[in-house]
C-alpha cells in the first residue's frame, strides 16, 4: 500500500525504475538520457537508488536529468504508476505491488505462468516485452531483438577470448596464420550479429538456419550458408519464427551438421523455437571430434541448450573443447544493453501515453500484443492456455 503522503498522483504519471535483484543482472531499465526524454514529456521519474550503478550510471547521472531517487523498494512501488524492470519481479517486489500498477519488463510469460497468475490476481496490468509483436511499427520497441544483438556480439568475443588462436588470417615475418573457422547455427537476430562480428574480426564464417529465407542475409554478411539435405519447406510460422520440427528431422540435422561442427574452431548456437525447449543440434560425439582448444558458445543454454554438453551458466571442458553456457549475455555488456532496452521502453511508453496520461487502447495491435495481465485476467491466449494447463 502507498505510505502516507505518497499516494499515487492523480495528475502527473510517475514512472518508477526498480533496482534489479537477480544475481548477475547488471542492466537497468532506464538510462539517464531516457529519463530526460520522459521528463520532457511531463512524466515524473523515480529511480531506485543504485539501480544504474552496475551498468555504469551512478545515481547522480539520473538526478542531473530530472529523476528523483528512492531507496526503499516498497516506497518506490507505493508511488509509481508504472514500474519498469528488466527481469521479472521477485517475491519481495511482487508482494509490494499495488493493484492498478502497470509493470513493463521481461516476464518470461510462457515459462513463468505462475508469475502471470500472481500478477493477474494482484490486479497488476503487466506488459511483457517478449510478447511485443514483431511488426515493422514496433521495431523500436522490440527488446528481444535489441538484447539479442548484444548477445550475438558478446558470444563472439567470449569465443575469441577462450580460443587459443586468433581470428584473422595473418601473413607475417614469423609465418602465416590461418583464419579461425566459425559456424553459427541459427541465423536470427543474435546469429546474424554473431556472423557480422566474427567476420569483422577476420574469421571464415558459415551458418545454418532451418528458415531458408535467411540464406540471403547470411551471404550478405560475407558468410557461407550451409546447405543440408533436409525438408525445410514448412520451417517458418506467420510471425517469421522457426516452427518446431520432428525428432526425426533433428536427428538428421545432428548427423549432417556433425561434420561442419568438427571442422570448426568456434561454434555459436542460437537455435530457438518460441515457447519450447531448445532443439538438440550438437551431439557429444560431434564435440569430441572437434580439435582441442575449440569453443562452443551455446546461446540457447537457458532453454536447455543446443549442445548435449551445455550446462547453464557453466564452462564445461570436454576433450579440450570448451562449452560456454552463459544464460544472460546482455547483462555482460550492461551499459549498451541498458541503453538499447531503455530506448525500447521509452518508445513503448510514448505509445501508451497521450498528453501526459496513460491511455490503454486495447484494440491497438502493439498494446494488446504486449499485454500479459489486465483487470485480474491473463490476457494473452497462449499464456492463459498454459497457465490453465498447469492447474
Ligand atoms: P529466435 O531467437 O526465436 O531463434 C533464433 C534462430 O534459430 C531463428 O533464426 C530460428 O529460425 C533458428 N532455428 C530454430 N530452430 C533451428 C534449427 N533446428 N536449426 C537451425 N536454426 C534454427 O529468433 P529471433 O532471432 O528472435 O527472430 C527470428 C526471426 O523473427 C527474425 O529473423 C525475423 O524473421 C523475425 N523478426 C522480425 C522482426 C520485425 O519485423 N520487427 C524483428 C525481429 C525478428
Amino acid at each position: 500500500m502507498p505510505s502516507a503522503g505518497q499516494e499515487p498522483s492523480d495528475n502527473i504519471v510517475i514512472i518508477g525504475v526498480i533496482k534489479e535483484t537477480v544475481p548477475g543482472e547488471k542492466r537497468v531499465a532506464l538510462v539517464p538520457d531516457a529519463v530526460k526524454t520522459l521528463v520532457a514529456d511531463d512524466l515524473e521519474v523515480v529511480v531506485q537508488a543504485g539501480a544504474g550503478e552496475a551498468a555504469g550510471f551512478p545515481d547522480a547521472t539520473y538526478t542531473e536529468k530530472g529523476a528523483t531517487l528512492e531507496s526503499d523498494t516498497a516506497a518506490l512501488l507505493g508511488r509509481a504508476d508504472v514500474v519498469l524492470g528488466v527481469q521479472p519481479p521477485g517475491p519481495e517486489v511482487l508482494g509490494a505491488l499495488r493493484s492498478g500498477t502497470i509493470w513493463i519488463g521481461f516476464l518470461k510469460p510462457l515459462d513463468e505462468t505462475a508469475l502471470a497468475k500472481s500478477l493477474a490476481e494482484k490486479g497488476v496490468t503487466s506488459f511483457s516485452m517478449e510478447l511485443m509483436p514483431r511488426i515493422t511499427r514496433a521495431q523500436s520497441m522490440d527488446a528481444l531483438s535489441s538484447q539479442s544483438t548484444i548477445s550475438g556480439y558478446r558470444a563472439v568475443l567470449l569465443a575469441s577470448f577462450h580460443l587459443p588462436k586468433i581470428f584473422p588470417m595473418l601473413v607475417t615475418a614469423a609465418g602465416t596464420l590461418s583464419p579461425a573457422r566459425v559456424l553459427v547455427i541459427g541465423a536470427g537476430v543474435a546469429g546474424l550479429q554473431a556472423i557480422g562480428t566474427a567476420r569483422r574480426l577476420g574469421a571464415v564464417v558459415e551458418s545454418y538456419d532451418t528458415r531458408p529465407a535467411v540464406k540471403e542475409q547470411v551471404e550478405s554478411l560475407g558468410a557461407r550458408f550451409v546447405e543440408l539435405d533436409l525438408d525445410t519447406g514448412d520451417a517458418e510460422d506467420s510471425g517469421g519464427y522457426a516452427k518446431a520440427q520432428t525428432e526425426e528431422f533433428y536427428q538428421q540435422q545432428r548427423e549432417q551438421l556433425g561434420k561442419r561442427v568438427s571442422a570448426s574452431d568456434v561454434v555459436i548456437t542460437t537455435a530457438l523455437v518460441p515457447g519450447q525447449q531448445a532443439p538438440l543440434l550438437i551431439t557429444e560425439e560431434a564435440v569430441r571430434a572437434m580439435k582441442p582448444g575449440s569453443v562452443v558458445v551455446d546461446l540457447a543454454a537457458e532453454k536447455g541448450g543446443n549442445c548435449a554438453l551445455t550446462q547453464a551458466d557453466q564452462d564445461v571442458v570436454v576433450d579440450g573443447v570448451t562449452i560456454l553456457g552463459h544464460t544472460n549475455l546482455p547483462a555482460e555488456i550492461p551499459f549498451h544493453a541498458s541503453q538499447m532496452y531503455a530506448k525500447n521502453l521509452v518508445t513503448f511508453l510514448k505509445h501508451l501515453v497521450d498528453e501526459g496520461k496513460i491511455e490503454l487502447d486495447l484494440e491497438d495491435e502493439i498494446t494488446k500484443g504486449a499485454l500479459l495481465t489486465h483487470e485480474g485476467q491473463i490476457t494473452n491466449d497462449a499464456v492463459k492456455a498454459r497457465a490453465e494447463g498447469a492447474n
